[in-house]
């Protein structure tokens, strides 16, 4: 059971959370929702429902009057053996993967879940992909950043084709490469062949010079235009969503320190 917690004074997120550490499709255990015809085999795809739980302890107030915390989980899986194949696959191969996830996203906009996507690969990890949309924190823009940023990169950036360019943010987050977009302002629910082809390609060179371990992590803003976060080592997918992951019970840690305060030594 996990559930989403507001601090209301600086409006960050937590998510309290018992998830054991280790491989997220090996923890799993349950039928697959969907499957879908991929290389010599099927992909398939498995809702996680452990993630996401409305919150037992409402937090009441002028910023959070409820928690209607929700969101969605779900992992769309290549190979249900503990490998990492990823590295290995074509640029063919990554556009289908890539064109998949796109698809994937857009059968769930019906869905009203959210718009704080994260769609994270951890190359180096089991063959899958953990695709996370929450309904916080809410995206809310009037001009596209990304956009706009993409006029002030200068000598941050690294590789470009017609359609895609990767470049070094001004602002990286946390042991981030660089990022990837498109040039043309576009949504990952609209991507066509020739900008996944784009990319795929850029994945692979990524990946050939890279080996020590790398996150992929499509994210999308909120006017909807997505890039690909390039992250050195495996991310949390909560945290790319700006969420800290907290591993304890804040109740029973209270109830821990009283006895402790109050114990008379
Ligand atoms: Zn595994
Ligand atoms: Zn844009």
């Amino acid at each position: 059971m996990e559930e989403f917690r507001m601090d209301p004074v600086d409006l960050t997120f937590d998510l309290i959370s018992s998830e054991k550490t280790g491989c997220r499709e090996c923890l799993t255990a349950g039928d697959a929702i969907k499957s879908i015809e991929f290389k010599k085999g099927y992909i398939k795809i498995y809702e996680m429902k452990d993630r996401v739980q409305p919150s037992i302890y409402q937090l009441e107030g002028k910023f959070f009057k409820h928690s209607n915390a929700h969101g969605y989980e779900e992992l769309i899986v290549e190979d249900e053996s503990h490998s990492a194949n990823f590295a290995s696959y074509s640029a063919d191969d990554i556009e289908k993967l890539l064109l998949i996830v796109s698809e994937r996203l857009n059968e769930l906009k019906g869905y009203n879940i959210g718009r704080n996507i994260s769609v994270s690969r951890y190359v180096n990890g089991h063959d899958y992909w953990d695709l996370v949309i929450l309904p916080i924190p809410k995206h809310s823009a009037e001009r596209c950043h990304i956009c706009e940023s993409l006029s002030y990169v200068g000598n941050r950036e690294v590789y470009k084709t017609e359609n895609i360019i990767g470049y070094v943010p001004f602002s990286p987050k946390k042991n981030e490469l660089l990022r990837i977009t498109t040039i043309k302002h576009s949504a990952i629910e609209n991507l066509d062949n020739v900008i996944a082809f784009d990319i795929a390609n850029l994945l692979i060179k990524i990946m050939n010079k890279f080996t020590k371990g790398i996150t992929f992590d499509i994210k999308q803003s909120g006017t909807e235009h997505f890039e690909i976060e390039v992250i050195a080592g495996e991310r949390d997918p909560i945290e790319a969503l700006g969420v800290t992951r907290i591993n304890y019970s804040p109740e029973k840690t209270a109830k821990k320190i009283s006895e402790k305060l109050t114990d008379g030594k």
